[in-house]
């Protein structure tokens, strides 16, 4: 058995119910084989970036695994599935996001993935509700850089 690794992922939606998409994608998380919910962020409402369509709801969990990092994005891409993710093209709006920000101290570079995730650095939507639930993990630098993004915490 493999030892737990601490990972952080990043759940995004702005079609449909978006906020009812990412409590149930965080409810399907905490179900998943091999995972446990350990933490997570409020949610919070931003505006698309690099994007269109309504506004975001985002949220970050912490999980212990005892996935692989390519297993565990398995398991969310079955989650995406589940609740109705397309990919018409790049940025498109969607039903569900779910990304790897962190996997432990690890450092990906595999065709399927990049861990950490790569544009997490400019993102006030995954590094504000990272900072909240796992404040050592994002230093006030990281912070400041995205301060002009607009992001409302919504409870
Ligand atoms: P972004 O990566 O900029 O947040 P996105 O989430 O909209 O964009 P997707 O269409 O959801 O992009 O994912 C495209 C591919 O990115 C996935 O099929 C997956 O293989 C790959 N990928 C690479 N690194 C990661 C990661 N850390 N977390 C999730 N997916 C990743
Ligand atoms: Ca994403
Ligand atoms: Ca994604």
């Amino acid at each position: 058995m493999r030892e737990p690794v601490t990972a952080y992922l990043g759940l995004g939606a702005n079609l449909g119910d978006a906020r009812a998409a990412v409590a149930q994608a965080i409810q399907d998380v905490a179900v998943s084989a091999g995972v446990a919910l350990t933490a997570q962020s409020a949610l919070y409402r931003t505006a698309p970036i690099a994007s269109s369509g309504p506004d975001y709801i985002n949220a970050v969990v912490e999980v212990h695994t005892v996935l692989s990092a390519p297993a565990l994005l398995q398991c969310l891409h079955g989650i995406e599935a589940a609740a109705g993710r397309a990919r018409p093209y790049r940025n498109a709006p969607r039903t569900l996001d779910l990304d790897i920000l962190l996997f432990g101290d690890s450092q990906i570079a595999s065709p399927h993935l990049t861990v950490p995730h790569p544009r997490m650095g400019q993102r006030a939507f995954v590094l504000v509700p990272l900072a909240e639930i796992a404040p050592h993990r994002v230093g006030a630098q990281a912070l400041q850089a995205v301060s002009e993004q607009a992001i409302e915490r919504i409870g």
